[in-house]
């Protein structure tokens, strides 16, 4: 989710049955509760189910773009990459193909057309999307109706038994989980939250009683005042859950988000509508809230479930080695045709999104090194 840098708030028109806004909802919220962490304020502003982002808004293209909206290669070189790792860990059957957070469904419809050169790999899989939000998961639905496959859609995570390897493909999907900030105050740490100002606005607040023994991961360096710690403990849920499947019942992840590798403090709490960045608080249900991914977090934790990792690695670097090019001159080849060449340098330039997004593979204890790493 990718915008400029002009700010031009919004109004929100998300109203629920009694003529009230999802914004006018949640200060009535604060007003009986007192303030909200960051974390509820991200589930209600997105996943209310009325009002919420995710449940009245189609996203991709009009608000944000993601990789596999830009280039179908995207999808096709991910897919590809689940297959070689199958075939490296002596093609086991059956298993399971999984994408968090499928969007449009642009990227498994790719990754399924590129797995038809691999029909074996097809024939021992079960393909699974878990989609939170109706809305979207009915639009994945439409999208992929035309493929011969069976595929079966869960809202949630915990609905998969670790009971065959699974190939867990996850792009832009941390990034929406909701996270908790902390700023480092004199005696210790106090919670970031969303209350209200004097004028009955949202606005950020500390939480009165501080924390002193908050546990910052020592990567993360000496703390001053005023530094802020993020760490959203959904997304560290999420890794964790992977990462004891695949340590128990082989497979591999790919996970693929604008990240950073843990180091340091800072806050990337955003909104973005329009392609273009928005005051996070502005319009709660008409933006959509994300946070970078805390790489180093989801290493550690992998790692701690028992798992192997490799990376992160920077998108540009891994698409190159995976041979994004060569499959674009492909595509274009013969043809007066330049589009697959413009979305490939999107994705793979370090000034657009090769830099910042960042690439990380979760595998069982002792695999070999996968594709692209
Ligand atoms: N992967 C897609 C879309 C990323 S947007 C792409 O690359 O284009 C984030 C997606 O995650 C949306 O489909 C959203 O509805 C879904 N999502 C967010 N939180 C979720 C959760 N807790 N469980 C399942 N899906 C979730």
């Amino acid at each position: 989710m990718l915008a400029g840098t002009n700010s031009n708030r919004m109004s929100a028109r998300n109203e629920s049955g009694n003529g009230e806004n999802l914004r006018e909802r949640i200060v009535r919220l604060i007003k009986q509760q007192g303030p909200l962490s960051i974390a509820q304020f991200m589930m209600v502003a997105l996943h209310d189910s009325t009002a919420g982002y995710y449940a009245t808004h189609d996203p991709f293209g009009a608000d944000f773009v993601t990789a596999p909206e830009i280039s179908q290669i995207f999808g096709e070189l991910l897919g590809l990459w689940c297959a070689q790792v199958w075939e490296d860990q002596g093609r086991p059957c059956p298993v399971r193909l999984v994408e968090l957070g499928p969007g449009r469904g642009t990227l498994m419809k790719d990754a399924l057309r590129a797995l038809r050169a691999v029909p074996e790999f097809l024939a021992a899989a079960e393909v699974v999307l878990v989609e939170s939000s109706p809305a979207l998961a009915k639009k994945q639905q439409q999208l992929l109706a035309h493929c011969l496959l069976s595929i079966r859609w869960v809202n949630d995570i915990s609905n998969l038994k670790h009971d065959r390897p699974q190939y867990v493909i996850a792009n832009e999907f941390l990034d929406a989980l909701p996270i908790r900030q902390y700023v480092r105050v004199n005696k210790g740490w106090s919670e970031r939250m969303v209350g209200t100002d004097a004028h009955g606005n949202l606005a950020f607040v500390l939480a009165p009683a501080g924390l002193p023994n908050l546990a910052v991961p020592p990567e993360r360096g000496e703390a001053k005042a005023g530094d802020v710690y993020e760490t959203s403990p959904s997304a560290n849920a999420f890794v964790e859950d992977i990462a004891r499947g695949i340590a128990s019942s082989g497979g591999a992840a790919l996970l693929i988000d604008y990240g950073h590798l843990g180091r340091g403090y800072a806050d990337t709490l955003q909104a973005i509508a329009k392609n273009s960045f928005q005051d996070v608080l502005s319009s709660p249900g008409e933006i959509d809230i994300s946070a970078h991914v805390d790489f180093g977090a989801a290493a550690r934790i992998a790692r701690a479930a028992g798992a192997d990792v490799f990376g992160p690695l920077e998108q540009g670097e891994f698409l190159l080695r995976l041979g994004i090019r060569a499959r674009a001159a492909q595509l274009t080849a013969g043809r007066a045709w330049d589009e697959p060449l413009a979305g490939v340098e999107r994705l793979v330039s370090s000034d657009q999104m090769g830099a910042l997004f960042k690439v990380l593979a979760i595998l069982s204890a002792g695999a070999r090194q996968p594709p692209g790493f």
